[in-house]
């Protein structure tokens, strides 16, 4: 298949013009999103770009100026997509980092020109800081933390591994060989790279920023907006993600956290000091439990930790460590400090069991204990004294020890 340079230069324009369409629509509902302006940028300049590339004649060296213009255009739409990458993953981009990475191409050709170097020599100068740009931007793409990773991110990745290639050939060719450079046939190869790559590039822009979009609605609907923990929604997914791989066949310990009294606080100091001391409480709980543990908020004033791999003395001990914790922290609210207490209740999955469910009820009904037995406290599940129910107490029915307090 042998495609013309007026095909190409077309498809390039078209397909450009298209991309530019769909990311006005895109940034018009998300405007505070600076990347996706330098993205835009960046196709605006590549359009105009092309478009003074074939308004040229074909063929042959570029003059200082046509080389001053397009070089710098080309230059630009490249460090706008580095720029874009970098504001994406929340870094900062330096106006003279920028500024430097898009002239560069243009300056450096049109200074070696001045200097008396050879057209070659110019264009290889030319080469050698896209192939900088090319890499700075696919290192701003691997350089993500493991759980900020996106699949999108490997489209540019894989486009920008495109034009780095053929960068770095032009390169070789240039300064390596006699090969000439400015035929028709060059021209067509640099043109199809581009479309390639382009077409690369922007659906990785259109996709990498929905796929995060629709990551963050996600993780939004898995977190207690007031507490910023997981919410039931969010243990389960956690627990959809993790359990098989992390914690089949290990013990797993469950924590059922209650403020005591708590309505009192909202009677005394207002919903909204009860808030406070929620979040004080949840902040408690996720500074006591493990990295790997799950803190969820269960509703209301009620949490619930989940400890995988931790036999029932370690979460005993840090169901015990978040008692203390609560009962000695002291609230400064609407000019008074105030003190909190919380019940928990503690249980273990039992063998067998394959999901949280059943372990959650037995928690529940030993927090209910520690309730009943007079409040900050610690009550534990005990099956073994399940058949001696004591009068009246519902939570007999499974069985509750007092531990401490
Ligand atoms: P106990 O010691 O038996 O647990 O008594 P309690 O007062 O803590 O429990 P109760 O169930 O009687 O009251 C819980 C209160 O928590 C009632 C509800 O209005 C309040 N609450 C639930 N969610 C929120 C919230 O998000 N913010 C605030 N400020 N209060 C909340
Ligand atoms: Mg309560
Ligand atoms: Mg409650």
């Amino acid at each position: 298949m042998s495609l013309d340079v007026d095909t190409l230069q077309f498809a390039t324009l078209t397909s450009r013009g298209a991309y530019l369409a769909v990311f006005i629509v895109v940034v018009l509902r998300q405007r505070n999103e600076i990347y996706l302006w330098h993205w835009i940028a960046s196709v605006i300049v590549s359009i105009l770009t092309t478009m003074f590339m074939m308004s040229g004649p074909l063929g042959g060296w570029m003059t200082l100026s046509q080389g001053l213009v397009t070089y710098c255009g080309f230059g630009t739409s490249l460090a706008l997509t580095w720029s874009g990458l970098r504001l994406f993953y929340g870094r900062s981009v330096a106006p003279s980092h920028l500024m430097v990475l898009a002239c560069l191409p243009g300056i450096l050709h049109t200074g070696a020109l001045l200097v008396g170097l050879s057209p070659r020599i110019a264009l290889a100068l030319v080469f050698a800081p896209c192939l900088l740009t090319t890499v700075l931007a696919i290192h701003e793409c691997v350089r993500t933390r493991a759980g900020d990773h996106l699949w999108s991110q490997y489209i540019i990745v894989a486009a920008m591994s495109f034009y780095a290639l053929s960068f770095a050939a032009s390169l070789a060719v240039l300064v390596a060989t006699d090969l000439p450079m400015q035929t028709e046939e060059a021209a067509r190869m640099s043109l199809a790279v581009d479309q390639v790559s382009g077409i690369l590039v922007h659906f990785a822009y259109l996709a990498m920023s929905g796929e995060r979009a629709s990551l963050r609605l996600g993780r939004l609907a898995q977190t207690d907006p007031l507490t910023s923990l997981a919410n039931r929604r969010g243990l389960i997914e956690t627990l959809r993600r993790t359990w098989w791989s992390k914690w089949e066949g290990q013990p797993v310990g469950i924590l059922m956290a209650d403020i005591d009294h708590f309505k009192s606080i909202n009677d005394r100091f207002g919903h909204l000091s009860g808030d406070e001391v929620l979040i004080a409480f949840a902040g408690l709980v996720a500074n006591t439990i493990r990295r790997d543990d799950i803190a969820v908020r269960w509703g209301g004033e009620e949490f619930l930790a989940v400890l995988p791999g931790a036999e029932l003395e370690q979460t005993l001990a840090i169901a015990e460590r978040l008692r203390l914790a609560t009962a000695s922290c002291a609230l400064p609210l609407a000019g008074q400090t105030v003190r909190v207490t919380a019940s928990i209740g503690v249980a273990m999955m039992e063998p067998g069991e394959t999901d949280i469910g059943p372990a959650t009820l037995r928690a529940d009904a030993a927090l209910y204990a520690a309730k009943a037995q007079g409040r900050n406290q610690v009550c534990r599940n005990s099956p073994v004294r399940k058949a001696e129910k004591r009068d009246g107490l519902d939570e007999a029915a499974f069985g509750a020890d007092k531990l401490v307090a």
